[in-house]
């Protein structure tokens, strides 16, 4: 049998938010990538991404999708995922700031405090040194961001701001970012998700 080096099929969580650009980002990558909305979908793929939005009503629509159990089911079995911003904030087991009832799937063992750069600051670009994904710095869009607190034993921070604030931590399969790379033109986490993805 030939050795396949493809990536298998990969999803992006496609409720509410940005997952458009996730999609055009790991196409241009080479991977099948769809739009995954319900269970059935997300059978079907070997690794997702969860995009930037709102989380408060991304929660919600998972409830509503009958899709908050069977994602836990996936992240709990070891599947990769890569959140950015409110995708970062549904991967965290704990959350501050949130809303009445707001729940996250959990999974990555920090506590994300949402909005955490407040009102008159919450939009900013800034690069960032993470020696990981090589020497460049990856320029970095923060939209209402959410920082990354009481990181676990196995949680690794990849990213910090000046302050200290940690913006990208990984955990096994599952990685997160503060920040949008898919609104930029640097994929490097984007295949770093691929890699596990083909690693699983
Ligand atoms: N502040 C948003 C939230 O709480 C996240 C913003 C974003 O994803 N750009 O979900």
């Amino acid at each position: 049998m030939p050795v396949t080096t493809r990536t298998p099929r990969v999803g992006v969580l496609a409720l509410q938010g940005d997952f458009r650009e996730h999609l055009l980002v790991l196409r241009e990558l080479g991977a099948d990538a769809v739009p995954v909305r319900r269970e059935s979908e997300l059978d079907q793929v070997a690794g997702l991404v969860i995009p930037g939005g709102e989380s408060t009503v991304m929660d919600k629509l998972c409830r509503l999708y009958g899709l908050r159990d069977p994602l836990r089911g996936r992240i709990a079995a070891g599947m990769p995922v890569y959140g950015t911003c409110a995708g970062l904030i549904m991967l965290a087991d704990r959350i501050t700031d949130a809303i009445d009832g707001q729940e996250t799937l959990g999974g990555l063992d920090v506590t994300v405090q949402r909005n955490a750069f407040g009102n008159q600051n919450d939009s900013f670009e800034t690069d960032l040194d993470i020696p990981e994904l090589g020497e460049a710095p990856v320029h970095a869009v923060f939209i209402r961001a959410p920082a990354v607190s009481d990181l676990g034993d196995g949680t690794t921070a990849l990213a910090a701001l000046e302050d200290g604030r940690v913006v990208a931590v990984e955990q096994g399969n599952l990685l997160g970012t503060s920040f949008h790379p898919e609104v930029t033109d640097d994929y490097r986490f984007h295949e770093r998700f691929l890699e596990r993805v083909r690693a699983a």
